[in-house]
């Protein structure tokens, strides 16, 4: 990964991986990248085999008990978090399938510190002892189960740098109105041609009438949260005329 550090750093990353080549591209393209030059982010990347002490740099062990596969080591992932992080407050985040599921409001948390340590777990996971004494979170990205945390990291870091202050750019008013942010999945998208394979864009969208277009991108994400996610719906803040309008949706269907 390119060394793009400039100036005052809002939040600093630390990344523990045994492959950190794999984060050479993501974090060297896009808002990420721009955001590193900016200086609003400071990733970086630390190899886990640096911190062992035998010859061959060995991570990895044979669980106790028998079973397949094998178990990352703790010695390697105390040393290196106890090295890298600049003090015991710092918010040490184990990825693992096991974790709370990572969502928007979590980026959101993660966003208003100014160090976070991510630790990428391999083969069957790691030792438990570094869940017990080392880690202070751990987080999923979803119920599936992935070859390796670095992926898992990656999202996490991409979600959590475009909310900081100044990531985006232009397109900083964005954010507030994402799927998710809101509470409720985005409405629907158009841009030009106005019409394409005789497939024309609402006449709402183009009428320049501000608060028609408001009004139907609302009750677009209200239409699209009941189909998609109702369970969104519960904990999203709501209007009146929002519930006068679920109601009536809910009513035609019933019908
Ligand atoms: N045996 C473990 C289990 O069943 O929980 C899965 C280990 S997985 C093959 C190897 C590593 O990939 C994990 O230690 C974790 O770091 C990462 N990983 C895999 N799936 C993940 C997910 N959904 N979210 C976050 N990390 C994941």
């Amino acid at each position: 990964m390119e060394d793009l550090v400039v100036g005052l750093i809002a939040v600093r990353i630390h990344i523990l991986t045994i492959f950190p080549q794999m984060f050479a591209g993501p974090f060297d393209e896009s808002i990420v990248k721009r955001a590193r030059q900016a200086g609003l982010v400071d990733i970086r990347i630390h190899d886990i085999r640096q911190y062992t002490h035998d010859r061959h740099h060995t991570v990895d062990d044979y669980p106790y008990g028998g079973g397949p596969g094998m178990v990352m080591k703790p010695e390697a992932l105390f040393e290196a978090v106890e090295a890298v992080r600049s003090g015991p407050d710092t918010p040490v985040i184990l990825l693992t399938p096991r974790g709370r599921t990572f969502v928007q409001r979590e980026a959101e948390r993660l966003a208003t510190f100014s160090e976070v340590v991510l630790i990428c777990g391999h083969y069957e996971g790691v030792d438990e002892r570094v869940r017990q004494y080392l880690v202070t979170d751990e987080l999923s990205i979803g119920d599936y189960v992935l070859t390796g945390g670095e992926l898992p990291a990656m999202v996490v870091v991409d979600a959590v740098v475009r909310l900081l202050p100044g990531a985006m750019g232009h397109g900083a008013e964005a954010v507030s109105d994402d799927s998710h942010t809101s509470g409720l999945l985005q409405y629907p998208q158009y841009t030009r041609p106005a019409e394409y394979r005789g497939w024309r864009v609402p006449d709402v969208l183009l009428s320049g009438h501000h608060g028609e277009v408001e009004r139907w991108r609302r009750q677009e994400s209200l239409r699209l949260t009941l189909l998609r996610r109702p369970d969104l719906l519960e904990r999203a803040s709501l209007s009146p005329e929002d519930r006068r309008f679920l109601d009536s949706l809910r009513s035609q269907e019933e019908k």
